[in-house]
């Protein structure tokens, strides 16, 4: 299939192939032709999987085929996602798609002064990405107004409700219009997302891909048993021997995050740590250095590395096993996207050993040791 089959217009296929994107991933193939003709959508999927362009896309054109606005303009669409990393890449990946469409667009978040936000909102935009708090504190002080918003995406909803932030959803959804286009998209469905779904999907088209316990199929994956004072050596050994590779090693604390980075930096291995403890600018430059590969590591506790979407991840190291299974599916699924080769390691000391056991439990399968 290609994405001219899924009867997108011409300036975003034109977006799409100058990206390299030629075929469509599966959330996109059966998400952006319900979405489209202004279906509402309950996707089960993940980051990783397409799914950011799987609702852009379909929004920007229904936007663009929208009759002109002759006043001012007015916010149609509003993307909320849980984490300020992913409403600033949810704001990239528009920016490319969006290339010759020209819609306007911004994304606003806490952590950072409000000032440049609300002049940009001023100044009208059409597609708004946003985090919760943020975007009800500027309602609030009356610089945002949800009137006009025709196409809604709620993304990462079982990450909404797990950072509790179902409070503030429950105050937003009143704010929004009756009638209006839906797109929900969760990684996992507990009873808790399913009820929230019907509450507030019409009629929705179930698109779903890849089970959690699938993805990991793609993935060479080892484990190290090794006890706690071996794993730093261990750490530098294998970074040694990977040099020129992006790694995304895994902290279970930020104490612990900026250990490794000391550590490292002490071997002369360039690494960045990202965590909750780290101001907004400092997470986004080592990010960006990350991407550009100007440093070869960077060092994430899960929180902070929800979503991150980060291409040509080499290899993830399990530096601790995370307390849920489930999480350690979505640390390695940031390596082998898009069909590409990808690895994970994984630390385990006796003490983590029931949860290496969980993680078996829920993949089906053995993990190889290293030898
Ligand atoms: P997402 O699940 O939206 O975070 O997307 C995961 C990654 O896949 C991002 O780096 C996208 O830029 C990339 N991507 C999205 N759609 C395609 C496609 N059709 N072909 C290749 N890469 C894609």
């Amino acid at each position: 299939m290609t994405f001219k089959e899924l009867e997108i217009m011409e300036p975003i296929l034109r977006a799409l192939s100058e990206k390299g994107y030629t075929t469509p991933t599966p959330i996109q193939q059966q998400a952006i032709i319900p979405a489209l003709h202004n279906k509402d959508i309950m996707g089960l999927a993940q980051t990783g999987t397409g799914k950011t362009a799987a609702f852009a896309i379909p929004i920007i054109q229904q936007l663009c085929s929208d009759r002109p606005q002759e006043k001012k303009r007015e916010i149609r669409a509003l993307i909320l996602t849980p984490t300020r990393e992913l409403a600033i890449q949810i704001d990239d990946s528009i920016r490319e798609y969006n290339k010759y469409t020209r819609l306007r667009h911004t994304v606003i978040f806490g952590g950072v002064k409000q000032h440049a936000q609300v002049n940009t909102l001023k100044a009208g935009v059409d597609i708004l990405v946003a985090t919760p708090g943020r975007l009800l504190d500027l309602i609030g002080q009356g610089y945002i107004s949800l009137q006009s918003i025709r196409h809604f995406v709620l993304d990462e909803a079982d990450r909404m409700l797990d950072m509790g932030f179902i409070h503030d959803i429950k105050r937003l959804l009143p704010l929004l219009p009756k009638y209006k286009q839906t797109l929900f998209f969760s990684a996992t469905m507990p009873d808790s997302i399913a009820s929230l779904s019907r509450s507030i999907l019409h009629k929705p088209v179930r698109v779903e891909v890849t089970p959690v316990s699938s993805v990991v199929e793609t993935i060479d994956q080892c484990i190290y048993f090794v006890e706690k004072p071996e794993k730093k050596d261990l750490l530098i050994d294998l970074l040694q021997k990977e040099r020129n590779k992006s790694v995304l090693v895994f902290s279970r604390t930020k104490h612990g995050a900026d250990k490794i980075a000391r550590i490292l930096s002490k071997a002369g291995i360039g690494s960045a740590a990202i965590h909750g403890n780290k101001s907004q600018n400092a997470r986004q430059r080592a990010l960006s250095d990350f991407k550009a590969h100007t440093t070869q590591v960077l060092i994430a506790t899960d929180i902070a590395a929800r979503g991150i979407d980060i291409d040509q991840l080499d290899l993830v190291i399990n530096y601790d096993l995370p307390d849920v299974a489930e999480t350690y599916v979505h640390r390695i699924g940031r390596t082998g996207r898009a069909g590409n080769s990808g690895r994970a390691l994984t630390f385990c000391t006796q003490e983590e050993q029931p949860m290496l056991k969980d993680i078996q439990k829920l993949t089906g399968r053995k993990l190889p040791i290293a030898n």
